[in-house]
């Protein structure tokens, strides 16, 4: 199964994505994961990406398609794969039919207000890449899964948030549009817990529940 997780940021795509990548055995190709991985490592790729994602703005095409298309030619994608934050324009998705077949979008549909509350809160773990929200954690600072400190993602603060949903609106939601009209897109609601949400997740995917 080759499958796009869409949706706006905070509609929880990664942590589904990592769901379903258990699930069905295929990678989770998560495009900012891979550019954070890229800052750490302080690539050229990543130095030119962290002043985009810094700001809450997309990065270049030409940077995401190329990085992405050199993943999906990796043996580990040849039987499927979670594209999870890529395609975000629709030069990524038309980039992206040329040299990769799919076969299903998940649209993951939450209301801006929630969104907000979701990302100002989300704390994320340097040691193990865990994401949490300050509502569930009993201590703010310290990864229930590893101990690490936790830490707030730049472009989650506030203003950064702001500028991510008008992004968001402008460049990405166009695709839903592109892909409804290829026949392939499934919206469900991203609403609710986790456990609701990847509920819908499931039976949108036609998975057995656990
Ligand atoms: P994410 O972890 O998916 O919320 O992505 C974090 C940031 O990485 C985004 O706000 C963008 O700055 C950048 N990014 C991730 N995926 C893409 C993409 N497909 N195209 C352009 N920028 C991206």
């Amino acid at each position: 199964m080759r499958m796009i997780f869409l949706g706006p940021p905070g509609a929880g795509k990664g942590t589904h994505a990592a769901r379903v990548m258990q699930l069905y055995g295929i990678p989770q190709i998560s495009t900012g994961d891979m550019l954070r991985q890229a800052i750490r490592a302080q690539t050229p790729l990543g130095l030119e990406a962290k002043r985009y994602i810094d700001a809450g703005e997309l990065v270049p095409d030409e940077v995401v398609i190329g990085m992405v298309r050199e993943r999906l030619a990796q043996q580990d994608c040849q039987l499927g794969y979670i594209l999870d934050g890529f395609p975000r324009t629709v030069a990524q998705a038309e980039a992206l039919a040329v040299f990769a077949p799919i076969d299903l979008v998940l649209n993951i549909d939450v209301l801006d207000e929630q969104i907000i509350r979701r990302l100002s809160g989300r704390r994320v773990c340097p040691g193990c890449n865990g994401t949490f929200h300050l509502a569930t954690l009993a201590d703010a600072h310290t990864c229930p899964t590893c101990s690490a400190q936790l830490v707030q993602r730049k472009d989650d603060e506030p203003a950064t948030v702001l500028n991510r949903l008008r992004v968001y609106r402008e460049q990405t939601q166009p695709l839903i549009d592109y892909y409804r009209a290829r026949g392939l897109l499934k919206t469900v609601s991203g609403e609710g817990s986790i456990e609701e949400s990847f509920d819908n997740v499931r039976r949108a995917l036609g998975l057995a529940q656990a």
